[in-house]
């Protein structure tokens, strides 16, 4: 049989890289940006249009390149940064492959002017799909301008993959914010459809990290500062208060390239251990300065997770490191961000054992039916919110410093016979109503067959995002004017989701009076929202965008209505009246999908007679 091998034409190769080394804009802009850095480049200019999809292009200061070499950059395998293998185990640059200008002039339209420093005149290359269309001597300043259009003109597969403009315009910010960050000491500015949407002057990294974030960030940081045999740590990390529900801000660079550790990032979380509250993330802006020997990032195609020869001593010297700036800049333990005062009394009530019995008339006397109604002998006294228990136990706990799980046990028994005793007592009263509080987290309801178990923040979300997803389409959300207008700082990106989503908001009776760089002005809110609660539900908005990154206009709706839903619902814990119960079981059940809560969880379960029976047999 004849031989079938062939090797491939170069083109053919090249649009095969490019399928690695360019994903999206985002990966184009990485590329040029990092190459304008390794040319020396003072000031660098990003210029967007259409997300990308139609230009993205670099321009700047740096030392240009002579004739032969602008039209070899376009080869593969052609770089200037590596001679020899072992060049890779001292890196100084960020670009070594030499694939990154041939992978990206194989798919799209490339428009190259570059001159050194010394030539009177430059070079200007045109080539689409690697094929070169011209080349010609142009009068252009020192340095080099890369435009690239038409992204995938010849892959429309890969072109119809591309996200949204707005999930790609923020894929794009993303990677101009990683470099920024790890160069404060090159000026950058971006324009995206002609206007400016970033302007960053040289300067320190603190100022760096204020012009990219914001004012309000500044205050926020606490210097890391280390220096070891192995590891040297410059930076900033967030003060606790204000982590962030989100993990945007989270930037580690080793030796000035960004990359994503889970390892390092746990060595931050422990190093946080205790400060946080739930679910919260801590910012951090770190550099690490290592012997480049000791790395190797040659093991990710898009290069930002490296490898190092001995993770465990930086995790241990990282972490300790930010352990002694959140001490030292006086950062105490904050560990009862959120506790409601009254759950403290209980217990101390306990201890001294106070004889007295409050009646309680929001508890649910079908928690304890399970419980022997014997004893009423205990002079303890009990207050409101059965379901608090726990809670109290813990800070009864914490204030004798005693854990064990013996303690807890024994505790949580007493409470349970005290609730008892309360439940005699109030027996009588509550014994009219339809729907019963189960452990301030159920609402027990009966069906003519059976039993109804539903979960109240499950409920309450499903109504509320059915009635906020009705006002935004209906555009007729009622407003509340405020007395004075509320004044919000956000970073200029969290502005920007703000801005995506303004007309939404609007509907569901946000009124914006302003809506700036940094700040919002906010004179009218839903009827639903309390004033205080205004800036929460907006940052966990923005986090829920963040994190979803919505695709089209329907889901951004979707995900506004989700989120707003999420942020007010009546949470778990909070007790509720007769009036409040029915009215949510009523509003649940005139819902068009009143089984499942917006994310798809079963909001309510029933049991039937049947099956009751079956577990008495
Ligand atoms: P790599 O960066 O891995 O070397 P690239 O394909 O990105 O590979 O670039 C190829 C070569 O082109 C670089 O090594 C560099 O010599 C040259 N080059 C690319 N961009 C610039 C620029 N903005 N200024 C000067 N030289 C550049
Ligand atoms: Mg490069």
């Amino acid at each position: 049989m004849a031989d079938i091998i062939q090797l491939l034409p170069d083109h053919v190769a090249n649009q095969i890289a490019a399928g690695e080394v360019v994903q999206r804009p985002a990966s184009v802009v990485k590329e040029l940006l990092e190459n304008a850095i390794d040319a020396g480049s003072q000031n660098i200019k990003l210029i967007i249009k259409d997300a990308g999809k139609t230009l993205i292009q670099v321009i700047d200061d740096g030392k240009g390149m002579s004739v032969t070499d602008a039209r070899l950059s376009f080869e593969r395998h052609a770089t200037s940064k590596i001679r020899t293998a072992d060049d890779l185990f001292q890196l100084n640059t960020k670009g070594f492959r030499g694939e990154a200008l041939a992978s990206i002039a194989a798919i799209a339209h490339v428009e190259l002017k570059t001159k050194q420093e010394q030539d009177e005149v430059g070079t200007t290359l045109v080539i689409e799909g690697s094929d070169v269309k011209s080349q010609d001597v142009v009068v252009t300043p020192k340095g080099t301008s890369i435009a690239v259009k038409n992204l995938f003109f010849n892959i429309p597969a890969r072109r119809n993959f591309l996200k949204s403009n707005a999930v790609e315009t923020r894929h794009i910010i993303d990677e101009f914010h990683r470099v920024a960050l790890a160069h404060p000491n090159i000026g950058f500015v971006m324009f995206h459809n002609g206007s400016e949407s970033f302007n960053l002057p040289i300067s320190n990294y603190r100022q760096r990290i204020v012009n990219i974030f914001g004012n309000k960030t500044n205050e926020r940081l606490v210097p890391v500062d280390e220096d070891t045999e192995v590891l040297k740590i410059s930076g900033f990390v967030g003060k606790p208060e204000f982590a962030k529900k989100t993990r945007g801000e989270q930037f580690f660079f080793v030796n000035n390239r960004f990359i994503k550790s889970a390892y390092l990032n746990h060595a931050i979380g422990s190093a946080f251990e205790g400060l946080l509250k739930d679910g919260a993330h801590a910012s951090y802006f770190l550099n690490l300065t290592v012997n480049p020997q000791t790395i190797d990032i040659n093991i990710h195609p898009t290069k930002t997770e490296i490898k190092f020869d001995d993770e465990h001593t930086l995790y241990a010297i990282l972490r300790s490191a930010v352990k002694h700036s959140l001490g030292q800049f006086n950062i105490a333990p904050v560990l009862d961000f959120e506790r409601d005062a009254n759950l403290d009394t209980p217990y101390s009530y306990q201890q001294k054992g106070t004889p007295s019995v409050t009646v309680d008339s929001n508890f649910n006397p079908f928690a304890d039916e399970k419980i022997s109604k014997g004893n009423t002998t205990n002079t303890v006294s009990y207050k409101k919110e059965p379901t608090a228990n726990w809670e109290s136990l813990y800070v009864g706990l914490e204030s004798k410093g005693n854990t064990s799980q013996q303690d807890f046990g024994e505790v949580h028994f007493e409470s349970e016979q005290e609730n008892t005793s309360v439940f005699s007592d109030i027996n009588a009263i509550e014994q009219k109503q339809s729907t019963y509080q189960f452990h301030n987290k159920y609402i027990v309801s009966t069906i003519k067959s059976g039993l109804l178990l539903i979960d109240q923040n499950r409920a309450h979300q499903r109504v509320l995002y059915e009635d906020f997803l009705k006002h935004i389409t209906v555009k007729e959300g009622m407003s509340q004017q405020l007395l004075f207008p509320l004044e919000l700082h956000f970073s200029p990106q969290e502005i920007e989701i703000i801005k995506e989503l303004k007309n939404d908001l609007e509907h569901t009776g946000f009124v914006f009076q302003t809506l700036e760089k940094e700040k919002i002005e906010i004179t009218g809110v839903p009827v639903m929202v309390p004033e205080s609660e205004v800036s929460i539900i907006l940052e966990q908005l923005i986090s829920d965008v963040e994190n979803e990154v919505p695709d089209s206009h329907f889901s951004a709706t979707d995900l506004l209505a989700k989120s707003m839903a999420k942020s007010l619902a009546i949470k778990t814990g909070q007790s509720l009246t007769t009036v409040e119960q029915e009215h949510l079981v009523n509003s649940l059940f005139a819902c068009k999908e009143p089984n499942v809560s917006p994310v798809n969880r079963a909001t309510f379960i029933t049991m039937t007679v049947d099956e009751l029976d079956k577990k008495f047999v």
